[in-house]
C-alpha cells in the first residue's frame, strides 16, 4: 500500500499536494510518507505478533535519520552493513540492543565501533571474519555476540545482482559447512554464539524460496542443538518484494502464515526480520521537473532534471518505476524515454514508456523510489544531491536540505 493518490487531477502525498512540495523545495525532490512507512512496519509487527520478534529495518534501503527515528520510535531495530550505518542508527536513537550487523568486509575499526556500542550481534560471513572479531574483542576485553550468516543455496528468483543466497555468491557460509564453523566459533574465547542468520536476496516475489531457506536453516538449528550449541536468535533476513509494476509479492502476513507454523514449540527462539525495501520502497517518490521534450527520428525523449545519480535503479538493474504526472491533464499519450541530464546513454528513468505528454516546467513523480533511491545516489556529473521531505498527514518537513555547489567540494584541497 501507499499514500500517494490523486484527488481530482492532483497527486497528493498523504494530505499534501506534490506540486506544491516541488514548488516549495525545488526538484529533484524525494518525498516520503510517514503513514506509509509506519503502515509497513506495523504490518510486520502484527504479522509476527504471536512469536517473540525484533523487526530490524535494513538501513541501506533508506538511511535518512528522520526516517530511522520515526521507525525506531515505533519499535524498529536496525540491520546495518557498515560503521556509517551504525552511526546513523545510533544518532537516530535506535537502541544498540536491537542492531544486527551484516556484511562481508567489516574492518577492524568497524568491529571495534560495534563492540563498543553494544550491538545485539554481528552476522558473520566467513571464518576469517570470525577470527578477526575474536581478536578485536579480545584486545578490548569484550565478548563479541555473533550469528553466522549461512548461505542456504536457494534461488530467490530475483534479479541476479540482488540474489545473495546461492553457493556462487560472496555472502555467508555454505550451510553444509556451518556446523564446523559454529564449532570454531564455540572454541574462540571472545566469541559468544547468539544466533543464525540468512538473507537470500531482495525483491523476492514468491514465498516458496523464502520458506525453503528458512526450513534449511531450522534443520541447522536442530543439528546445532544436538551438538550442544544453543541458538537464541533466528534471523531470517529481509528481501520481501514490493509491487513496482504488476508484481504481487507476498505481504508480511502471508509470509508469517507460512513461517510461524515452522516455529511452533521453539520457545527459546526470538525471530529477527530485516525488511528494507518492503518498509521504505513504496513509501517514497522522486519528484522531477520536465526540462525538454526532444524528438528524434527514432525516439521521443522526455528530459527531466533527475538522473541516474539521483535514482540509479533503472540504469543499474533495468528496474521498472511507474511514472505519473503531478497534475493529470487531458493530454495525448506517446511512447517516451524518460531520461536525465547525465552524460551516459544508460541514464534513464524509463524506456519506451507510454506516458501522458507533459510540458517543460511541469512535474512528474517516479513512484516506489523510497528504497535504494537516495541511499544509492551520488554526485556524479557534480550534481548536488536532492532534498528529502517527509510528509505526515497535511504537514511536511525538510529532512535533508538540497546540496549546494559548495557541498560538492567540501573536503577537497588544492596542493600547495
Ligand atoms: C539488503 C539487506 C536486507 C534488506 O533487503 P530488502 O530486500 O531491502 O528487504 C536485509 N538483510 C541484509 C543482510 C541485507 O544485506
Amino acid at each position: 500500500m501507499h499514500l500517494f493518490n490523486y484527488k481530482g487531477s492532483e497527486l497528493y502525498a498523504e494530505g499534501v499536494r506534490v506540486r506544491l512540495l516541488a514548488e516549495k523545495y525545488g526538484t529533484p525532490l524525494y518525498v516520503y510518507s510517514a503513514g506509509t512507512l509506519l503502515a509497513h512496519l506495523n504490518a510486520y509487527k502484527e504479522a509476527f505478533d504471536g512469536f517473540p520478534n525484533i523487526i530490524c529495518y535494513a538501513l541501506k534501503a533508506n538511511s535518512n535519520i528522520a526516517v530511522l527515528r520515526l521507525l525506531g520510535r515505533h519499535g524498529s531495530g536496525a540491520d546495518i552493513v557498515s560503521g556509517g550505518e551504525l552511526f546513523r542508527a545510533l544518532k537516530a536513537g535506535i537502541p544498540a540492543k536491537k542492531i544486527v550487523y551484516a556484511g562481508v568486509g567489516k574492518t577492524e575499526e568497524e568491529i571495534r565501533y560495534a563492540l563498543g556500542s553494544g550491538i545485539l550481534m554481528f552476522n558473520v560471513e566467513s571464518g576469517e571474519e570470525l577470527r578477526e572479531i575474536d581478536r578485536v574483542a579480545g584486545a578490548i576485553g569484550k565478548k563479541a555476540p555473533i550469528a553466522l550468516r549461512v548461505n542456504p543455496d536457494i534461488d530467490p528468483e530475483t534479479h541476479p545482482y540482488i540474489a545473495t543466497g546461492l553457493r556462487k555468491h560472496k555472502f555467508g557460509i555454505p550451510i553444509d559447512d556451518a556446523l564446523q564453523f559454529y564449532r570454531l566459533a564455540a572454541s574462540l574465547k571472545n566469541i559468544k554464539i547468539m544466533g543464525v542468520h540468512k538473507h537470500i536476496g531482495s525483491q523476492i516475489t514468491k514465498v516458496g524460496p523464502y520458506v525453503d531457506a528458512l526450513k534449511k536453516t531450522l534443520l541447522l538449528v536442530d543439528r546445532l542443538k544436538e551438538s550442544g550449541i544453543n541458538i537464541r536468535y533466528l534471523d531470517m533476513g529481509g528481501g520481501l518484494g514490493i509491487p513496482y509494476d504488476t508484481e504481487t509479492p507476498p505481504n508480511p502476513k502471508e509470509l508469517a502464515g507460512r513461517i510461524l507454523p515452522l516455529l511452533k514449540g521453539r520457545t527459546n527462539l526470538t525471530l529477527i526480520a530485516e525488511p528494507g525495501r518492503s518498509i521504505a520502497g513504496n513509501a517514497g517518490i522522486l519528484v522531477s521537473k520536465a526540462l525538454y521534450l526532444k524528438k528524434t527520428a527514432e525516439k521521443e525523449f522526455l528530459i527531466v532534471d533527475a538522473g541516474m545519480n539521483d535514482l540509479l535503479r533503472p540504469s543499474l538493474y533495468g528496474a521498472y518505476h511507474r511514472i505519473v504526472p503531478a497534475v493529470k491533464g487531458r493530454r495525448k499519450k506517446s511512447v517516451q524515454d524518460v531520461v536525465g541530464p547525465i552524460c551516459e546513454s544508460g541514464d534513464f528513468l524509463a524506456q519506451d514508456r507510454e506516458l501522458q505528454r507533459v510540458h517543460a516546467g511541469e512535474y512528474i513523480a517516479v513512484m516506489s523510489a523510497g528504497a535504494y533511491g537516495f541511499s544509492m545516489g551520488s554526485n556524479y556529473n557534480s550534481r548536488p544531491r536532492p532534498a528529502e521531505v517527509l510528509v505526515r498527514g497535511d504537514r511536511h518537513f525538510l529532512i535533508r536540505k538540497r546540496e549546494e555547489y559548495e557541498d560538492l567540494i567540501e573536503g577537497e584541497r588544492f596542493i600547495p
